[in-house]
Order: C-alpha cells, then sequence, then structure tokens
C-alpha cells in the first residue's frame, strides 16, 4: 500500500517522520543506528557511499571523500565537489542522500513510501526548489508536495496549542540557514503564512566559524605556529570548533586541548562571554529580518502572540535572550527543534493539494503589494485560549511566496531596466497571473520570445534573481495591415511548491505555445545599466540586432530599436534582367536617422513603417531634407504620418490632407504631428499649423517614411535623410494591457 512521509532535508542534519495509523500523530522513524535525525553528511568510499554519522565522524577525523553542507548549494549547477575526479551537484549528492533516508525509513516500516512532503527554508528561491524535487526524482520518490520549514514547524506545534488568532513568529535558526516567518493561527487549525524573510547563507556554520577564529589565534598565541598555513592543524582547529560551541550552551567557561604535530598538546580558554560579543552581528542579522517581516505584515513586535523556536541553532543562549530582549516576552521552546520540521511535514503527508487562488494585490506608495486583509491579517482579534486540535485531519497550511516574481521592464522614459512586479512577496500560493503585450512577428523570423523573469523585491533587475530563461516558440506569423504584430498572453504562476511556470498563448487560442527553458545569459547585467540601443546591438549577446524579442514591458518613448519598424520589401530583380539594374538603395534606420541612399533604382518600394495605435497617444516630430535626391521623373521620397502624406523630390514638394494640399515645401523642413486631448491630430510644418482631423479611437495610424518608384524607368537617387525623429507615446499607449492580470488559465 505504501505510507506517505515527510522529510526534513536539513543543511546538517536530515529527519523523516510519517502520522502512525494507530495513534493517528506525527511520529519520527528512527534510522538504521536508532537515531531519530541523521546528519547530512556522504563518504564516498571505495567506490560506495556512506551517510550519516559514520560520514560525519569520518570527516570530523579529517577522512578524505566527506562531502556536508551541500544544501547551500542548491540549484546551483556547477559541481559542489570532484570524487575521484567525476562532479558532483548539489542536487545529486541530495539524491544520494533522500535514497539513503528512504531506505532507511522504508526498512524502519516494514513497508514502501508511496509518497513525501519534503521541506525547503521558506527563502528558497524557485530554482532551489526545483532542483530539490529532481533531487527527490532520482531518489526514487514521489514528491507529494515541497512545503516550507518554518511552517511545517508551526504546523507540529500548532497541533498540540492552538490558539484561534494568535499571531506566532517562526524563528528557524539551522545549521547553514535561517528563516523568519509569521504565522497566524486561523479558526480549527486553518494555518497561513503571512510573511516570510530569510538568508539562506546564514546559519550554526557561521557561529562556527567565529568560534575557529578565536581557537586559531589563541592557539597560535600558545604554540608559534602558523597554524593558517598548516592545512593538517588548520582542520583540527576546523574540527573542533563546532563542539566547543555546543558545549557553549550549557557552560560559561571551558578550556580546548589539541595536539598539533611536530609541537604536541596545547590547550586554550574560551568562555561563552567572547564567543557571544564576536558574535552578536550575526544575531542582529536575524533581529533586522525580523524586523523586516514584522514591517511587511504592518505588525510591531508587541502584536507577535509568541516567538516559536526552531532549529538546533536556537540552543545557543544567546539566541532566545535576543529574542527576549527584542520581544519583552521569553520565546518558547515547546517544540523539539531537531524534530518539529519533519512532523509537520509528515501532517502535511496526509493532505491532498490546494487549488490556485487569483491574485490579491494593492498598490502602496506607488509598490505593489499583498492585499493583507485577504490573508486575514487586516483585523488585530483578541487571542482565543489555547486547545488540543481535534486531530491532524484539521489542519490546513496556506504559504506564501517568500519572493515576489516580475519581469525585465523598461521605464517610462524608455532609459532605464526595472523590475516590473507581478506577483509581490507574501502572496498566497498556488497564484497565477496573465498579462497580455503585443508581439512584433516577422514573416522570415523564428518568431521566438524571450521572457526574463525575476525574483526578489528589488527595483534593480540585477539584484534579482532570474531563474532560467524561458523561450517561447511556435509563434505564427500575423500580418495586420502594414505592420505584424499579435497579442501574446503570458501566465505566470508559483505552484503550490512555490516553483514558478510560465505558459503562453497566442491571441485567443485555447492551446499552450511551447515554453522551454535556457541556461540564464552572462549578460544580463546590461538590465543594471540605462537601455542603449548601440550597446544592445554591438553582440552585448542575446538581444540580435533590430529585433526585438524580449519581453520587455510598457514600450513608451518609441525608437528605431525599441519599436519594430517594418520594412518594405525589395525588389531583388529586374525585369530586363539588365545586371546593373540591379536596385542597390539601402535604407538605414537607426535612433536619430532614416537614410535612403542608393543609385540605378527601378520599380521599387523602400521604407520603414511603424503603425500606432488608435488608442495611443502620440507625438512625432522629424526633420526632412530631400535635396540630394537626384532629380528624375517619378521617383520620390514618400511620407505619411497617417491623416498627411507627401510626395518629395530634390525642390521638396507638396503636404496633402486628405487629396487636398495643404502646404508646399522646399527639400528642408520640420513636421510635426500630435495628438490632442480631443483625440484631433494636428500636423505642424515648420511649427505652422498644416492641417487637423479627427479620427476614431479604434482606427490605427501608420507613419511611413519610404521612397517610390512607380514607372519602369530608372531614377538615381543618391542621398535623403529623415532626422531628430522623436515619437513619444504616453503611459495610456502602453503595449501592455494591466487589466488583463485576471485573465489566467487552468493548467
Ligand atoms: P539544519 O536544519 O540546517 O540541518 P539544524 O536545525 O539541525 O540545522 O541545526 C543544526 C545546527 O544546530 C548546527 O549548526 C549545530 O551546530 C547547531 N546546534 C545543535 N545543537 C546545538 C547546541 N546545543 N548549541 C549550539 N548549537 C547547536
Ligand atoms: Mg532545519
Amino acid at each position: 500500500m505504501g505510507v506517505s512521509v515527510g522529510i526534513d532535508l536539513g543543511t546538517t542534519f536530515s529527519a523523516v517522520a510519517y502520522i502512525n495509523p494507530k495513534t493517528k500523530h506525527p511520529e519520527i522513524i528512527p534510522n538504521g543506528e536508532g537515531s531519530r535525525i541523521t546528519p547530512s553528511v556522504i563518504q564516498f568510499l571505495d567506490g560506495e557511499m556512506i551517510f550519516g554519522s559514520e560520514a560525519e565522524e569520518a570527516m570530523a577525523a579529517g577522512e578524505p571523500d566527506c562531502v556536508a553542507t551541500f544544501k547551500r548549494e542548491m540549484g546551483n549547477d556547477d559541481p559542489y565537489c570532484y570524487i575521484d575526479g567525476v562532479p558532483y551537484t548539489s542536487e545529486q549528492l541530495s539524491g544520494f542522500l533522500l535514497r539513503h533516508l528512504k531506505e532507511e525509513a522504508e526498512a524502519a516500516l516494514g513497508d514502501t513510501i508511496k509518497d513525501a512532503v519534503i521541506t525547503v527554508p521558506a527563502y528558497f528561491y524557485s530554482r532551489e526548489r526545483e532542483a530539490t524535487i529532481n533531487a527527490a526524482k532520482a531518489a526514487g520518490l514521489k514528491v507529494k508536495k515541497i512545503i516550507d520549514e518554518p511552517n511545517a514547524a508551526a504546523m507540529a506545534y500548532g497541533l498540540e496549542h492552538w490558539r484561534e488568532n494568535a499571531r506566532i513568529l517562526v524563528y528557524d535558526l539551522g545549521g547553514g540557514t535561517f528563516d523568519i516567518t509569521l504565522v497566524v493561527m486561523g479558526k480549527d487549525g486553518q494555518l497561513s503564512t503571512v510573511a516570510t524573510r530569510g538568508n539562506h547563507k546564514l546559519g550554526g556554520r557561521d557561529w562556527d566559524a567565529r568560534i575557529e577564529d578565536i581557537l586559531l589565534e589563541r592557539f597560535e598565541a600558545d604554540t608559534g605556529l602558523d597554524l593558517h598555513e598548516d592545512s593538517e592543524a588548520y582542520a583540527i582547529v576546523r574540527g573542533l570548533s563546532e563542539g566547543v560551541k555546543k558545549q557553549l550552551s550549557a557552560m560559561s567557561t571551558m578550556r580546548v586541548a589539541a595536539s598539533f604535530p611536530g609541537f604536541g598538546k596545547s590547550t586554550v580558554p574560551i568562555s561563552r562571554q567572547e564567543f557571544e560579543s564576536g558574535t552578536s552581528d550575526l544575531l542582529e542579522q536575524t533581529g533586522a529580518l525580523c524586523q523586516a517581516v514584522l514591517d511587511e505584515a504592518g505588525l510591531s513586535t508587541k502584536d507577535v502572540t509568541d516567538v516559536l523556536l526552531v532549529g538546533g541553532s536556537t540552543r545557543m543562549p544567546q539566541v532566545p535572550a535576543y529574542l527576549q530582549k527584542m520581544f519583552g516576552k521569553r520565546p518558547i521552546a515547546h517544540v523539539n527543534p531537531d524534530e518539529a520540521v519533519a512532523l509537520g511535514a509528515a501532517i502535511q503527508s496526509s493532505k491532498e493539494t490546494e487549488t490556485y487562488t487569483s491574485l490579491s494585490v494593492q498598490v502602496i506608495d506607488g509598490k505593489k503589494k499583498t492585499d493583507m486583509g485577504s490573508v486575514g491579517l487586516g483585523v488585530r482579534t483578541a487571542v482565543k485560549p489555547a486547545k488540543k486540535l481535534s486531530g491532524v485531519g484539521v489542519m490546513t497550511l496556506r504559504e506564501t511566496t517568500a519572493h515576489a516574481m516580475g519581469v525585465v521592464a523598461i521605464n517610462d522614459e524608455g532609459d532605464r531596466y526595472y523590475n516590473e512586479i507581478i506577483i509581490p512577496a507574501n502572496h498566497p500560493r498556488p497564484v497565477r497571473a496573465a498579462k497580455r503585450f503585443r508581439f512584433y512577428t516577422h514573416p522570415r523570423s523564428d518568431n521566438e520570445l524571450d521572457l526574463y523573469v525575476l525574483q526578489g523585491d528589488s527595483e534593480n533587475p540585477v539584484d534579482c534573481q532570474i531563474p532560467h530563461k524561458y523561450v517561447v516558440s511556435g509563434i505564427r506569423h500575423v500580418k495586420r495591415g502594414e505592420i505584424a504584430g499579435t497579442v501574446i498572453r503570458v501566465q505566470y504562476s508559483y505552484d503550490a511548491n512555490g516553483v514558478i511556470h510560465i505558459q503562453a498563448r497566442q491571441e485567443d487560442d485555447t492551446k499552450d505555445l511551447p515554453v522551454r527553458q535556457e541556461p540564464v545569459p552572462e549578460s544580463t547585467y546590461r538590465f543594471g545599466r540605462p537601455v542603449a540601443s548601440g550597446e544592445v546591438t554591438d553582440g552585448v549577446g542575446f538581444l540580435q540586432a533590430g529585433e526585438r524579442r524580449d519581453v520587455v514591458h510598457k514600450y513608451k518613448a518609441v525608437n528605431f530599436s525599441n519599436a519594430e519598424w517594418i520594412r518594405f520589401d525589395r525588389i531583388t530583380y529586374h525585369p530586363s534582367g539588365a545586371e546593373f539594374n540591379e536596385p542597390s538603395v539601402h535604407v538605414v534606420a537607426n535612433d536619430e536617422k532614416i537614410e535612403f541612399h542608393g543609385y540605378n533604382v527601378s520599380a521599387m518600394d523602400e521604407g520603414v513603417t511603424y503603425t500606432i495605435d488608435g488608442n495611443d497617444d502620440f507625438d512625432i516630430e522629424c526633420e526632412i531634407n530631400t535635396s540630394t535626391i537626384q532629380p528624375h521623373p517619378g521617383g520620390h521620397l514618400y511620407i505619411s504620418l497617417g491623416i498627411i502624406s507627401a510626395n518629395l523630390t530634390q525642390d521638396g514638394g507638396s503636404i496633402f490632407l486628405d487629396g487636398a494640399c495643404v502646404k508646399t515645401v522646399g527639400p528642408r523642413f520640420t513636421l510635426r504631428m500630435s495628438l490632442t486631448d480631443g483625440g484631433k491630430y494636428e500636423v505642424y510644418v515648420n511649427d505652422v499649423l498644416a492641417g487637423s482631423k479627427t479620427v476614431s479611437a479604434a482606427d490605427s495610424i501608420d507613419v511611413v517614411f519610404g521612397f517610390t518608384h512607380e514607372s519602369h524607368c530608372c531614377s538615381i537617387l543618391s542621398h535623403a535623410y529623415i532626422s531628430d525623429i522623436k515619437m513619444l507615446q504616453s503611459s495610456g499607449g502602453s503595449d501592455e494591457d494591466e487589466s488583463s492580470e485576471t485573465d489566467t488559465w487552468d493548467d
């Protein structure tokens, strides 16, 4: 039949638990040695792997090929270690450990494991969660769900001590990670996370390192040896530090003895007081994160009902002392900090998965935030007396996202990239949100779309995590009038495990487009720099010259690098077959200028066009110079700003509105078109109003700069240019439609 288990896959210790079918209570499953927790250490020995305390002892004795704390590099695809020249990633090592834990638990239970809930630090990013799932799969485990360690601990605690409306701050300081999470106990076993922060590179190991520094200094003073240069002696001191730290949790002073090769025995003193003052900055780092969580939830330290201690490092006496000072009450240590997480995971293993919630955000000071009212924190209700829940069956867990999810966007001025948040941090998960935007397809391109999803709150994309580069393919070419454009809907989701999923659909299709993951390119540093087109096209990386394929929302200032200008088709042959008639006109468009130059031109249409959506608020300004066009009948520079058009030769020409000439110009002049508030387009020639027209909001307007030649006779075009082109589009006309955020789809 198989058993569902909960697994705490810790940096330093791991534990497995299940719901005992007789007692209906969560229980730890002891490992093969009868221990309730297993050190997360592996030793590679003679082609085999040894796990747990045996491997830990081997490592402490300085034996080779021992690996530990690999969880710290979860999600990193670079090798964590090389054993006999073979590289192993953190994910692979975690897979080996999980297989071992599974086998030992199966032996203890005398049954197979059907599926497992595995815990991760709340602060794990999508990539780290994905790596955990992959490790479990490699270990032959079916993952029922990934839950956050503090939430699991809160469940184990809540089972025995439920107090409706209590706001519990779970302070989880383990061996390698720190998580701080605020949970609310709702009605009858409904546990909800409100806010969470953490630092997954901060834990007991950092306190060990400080002990190591103190001891190295003392031993060096006592022996006169340079221990920093002596790897064997250094390893001896390092091997002592964790044990010394643990002993200092129980005694205030102690003497540490060690034997060094070439010197003999040395004994040095160390006191808890020295240790505490040498590590106070580490505790303060945790305190700052506590404060950040309270700020996010809009609470003060007084509003916290209780602080729950989880993780082996909370056994250091300075931890509860520090928290008591901060919160004015003694933290609770009712749970076994080593076991609570696995027990909570076991409770969750008896649950079915929940359904998606819709996005619930509010904008505070211009920043998108989770609507706290919707997560049950709006009102501060009185805490009811503690009670024992009737059983694990009544408990439900609602988790939140530790990291906001956003996409790389360009600001209104068009000069800077920023993180446009789609799903704010601390939003209940699973959740999905969709956005739609226009994508300009091309008949001869593969029409793929790169998506840069971000995890993090920072405005600056460079300070955020990019889980993967997602590439949407299979977009069909859609031609709309003169311009090829289509609507792509992208759905961003956090699943119940906190893993990101990206889906895309074209127009109103009901089928998803293929989306593949690619490694994040090295060159994403450019998102931290001003938007500069020259830089983008000179081979920095993944932006193809002349092609915009990134999902960069909110095109505002339009220029030639962030709007798709469509080139007219060029004639590639001449009907006469004469070689000299091969057309060689070039249209060069960059941010400042469109240039036409060439010779021996016949029957051609060449130029660029841009379509302004009828709803867009738009201004365009340019200077035109036709003086170098060689006079030849039939050939002319053609300009159209939607409501007006002009055929221009070397001497200039006439400007028409609805077929009527409204202005004659010389070879050099300026043109400006803007949309008035009343929905009327006005055209100014050399700053004098030449004509105006009201167009319906539904009508789009084409801006065309081209060279045309209708007859078959030759024309010689030497040079014409349009310069100082400024096109400004106001925020009302962004290419993305905010209102569509709720337009999500299932599966
Ligand atoms: P993780 O979840 O990261 O595996 P644990 O919650 O199991 O970590 O905590 C392990 C950490 O707790 C280690 O750094 C260990 O040194 C520390 N630790 C365990 N017992 C004590 C103690 N009595 N005093 C101080 N630190 C302790
Ligand atoms: Mg832990």
